[in-house]
């Protein structure tokens, strides 16, 4: 029986991760869904924080890419600017860490993949049509998703039928009152609910509640270290308004 803070898509920010690792202070464990890296300016400082926190981390499509195994034509020009700029950043030890982690993982009572059971590294599940095959792959009531850097939930309940929907700062969701579940905290680094604040949540696994967390953090700092660090104007400017 544990208390974890579940993070996604910290995106090399270090600001919003600090920010969310101070609400999360007394969990017994951090867990962290892919993207560490990509698009912010700070990744060895979140690296080797996560590290350091002895976080349980997954590789995203970012570190897939830096690491080689998927083509930097795979994204788009401020993506692929971006992941560039990380390549030449990131220390040895660090990308050494980075090929040592798994595309999905299994603790207790939940799994956790970045984007899909089906396509670890690449789907994005947002609706029914995509959670419908992870539902059926699921060997665990509950499944932790990133990728998509938005709150929710959807879940198939005991009579077949489903329910869902966007999750607010610290809405609880109530893992039993369903038959299987997929979670996404939304995104640490970059939010995309047009809420600029830092997404994540806690799972308790005694009382089996799953509790949104928002965190403000100081967005203009992290612009500046992007300026000065020649990183693409759309992904400085999406910041500041969580899209
Ligand atoms: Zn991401």
């Amino acid at each position: 029986m544990a208390r974890y803070g579940i993070i996604a898509d910290v995106h090399s920010n270090w600001e919003a991760l600090t920010a969310a690792l101070d609400k999360l202070e007394g969990v017994d464990k951090i867990i962290c869904l892919g993207d560490m890296v990509g698009y912010g300016p700070d990744p060895n400082l979140c690296l080797d924080k996560l590290r350091q926190i002895k976080a349980d981390c997954i590789v995203g499509n970012h570190e897939a890419v830096l690491l080689d195994f998927f083509p930097l034509t795979w994204f788009n020009d401020a993506a692929r600017e971006a992941i560039e700029w990380t390549q030449q950043q990131i220390s040895a030890e660090n990308l050494a860490f980075l090929k040592t982690l798994p595309q999905t993982l299994e603790i207790d009572g939940f799994q956790g993949v970045h984007g899909s059971l089906r396509q670890p590294l690449e789907e994005y599940v947002v609706n029914l049509t995509e959670a419908w095959p992870m539902f059926e792959q699921m060997t665990r009531p509950l499944c932790f998703i990133g990728h998509a850097h938005l709150p929710f939930f959807i879940a198939q309940k005991t009579d077949g039928n489903f329910a869902g929907h966007d999750l607010a700062d610290k809405e609880e969701v109530v893992i039993d009152y369903y038959h299987k579940m997929i979670i996404n905290p939304g995104g640490v680094g970059q939010p995309r609910d047009h809420d600029p604040r830092a997404a994540f949540g806690i799972y308790d696994d005694k009382s089996r509640i799953f509790t949104l967390q928002r965190a403000a953090y100081d967005v203009a700092a992290v612009q500046g270290k992007m300026e000065k660090f020649g990183l693409p104007k759309k992904l400085i400017k999406r910041l500041a308004k969580g899209s």
